[in-house]
């Protein structure tokens, strides 16, 4: 699995592909794949930068799918406990997931600048978590791995 996020790629796909897989989980699973849930999905795979709730709220607004803010977090929960996006809990906001279909838990790479971010697989990072914690004998039951930072691009804008 690769990090992705900042490098330069073909992102139309980053958005079909997981619009698809949104579509065949969905339909693999018996979950209901309402209009708003969709859409709440390609918004979050639009630009790979975490979005708030209210981001989110306001465009379902302009687009007449919902005006009350339960619409979008009943939607971002679904999205979540599903595995098709992950909640930033440094930014409390939203992305859709980079490797949707694969077993990860996802380490980010956090743009303050721009609020970029990137999505890696922490295979590492958590065997090397995992170890440590064993070794003391604590029971890890929720990993978050996130890192703040420049991006390329950030960094390219504003050299220090
Ligand atoms: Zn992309
Ligand atoms: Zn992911
Ligand atoms: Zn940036």
């Amino acid at each position: 699995m690769a990090t992705l996020g900042f490098e330069a790629h073909d992102h139309k796909h980053c958005i079909t592909d997981g619009l698809e897989e949104l579509r065949t989980q969905c339909a693999a699973k018996n979950l209901q794949l309402t209009p708003v849930r969709k859409r709440v999905m390609e918004l979050l795979l639009e630009k790979h930068r975490a979005l708030g709730a209210y981001e989110i709220l306001e465009h379902l607004r302009a687009e007449g799918l919902g005006t009350q803010p339960p619409v979008a977090y009943r939607a971002l929960d679904f999205l979540v406990t599903n595995g098709f996006a992950h909640r930033i809990e440094r930014l409390n906001a939203f992305v859709g997931c980079a490797h949707l279909g694969k077993q990860h838990i996802p380490a980010f790479l956090i743009c303050r600048g721009c609020n970029a971010v990137a999505e890696s697989p922490s295979g590492r990072v958590s065997r090397v978590l995992g170890r440590a914690a064993r070794e003391i004998g604590f029971q890890v039951e929720k990993l978050v791995v996130e890192a703040e930072g420049v991006c390329p691009s950030c960094a390219e804008k504003a050299p220090a």
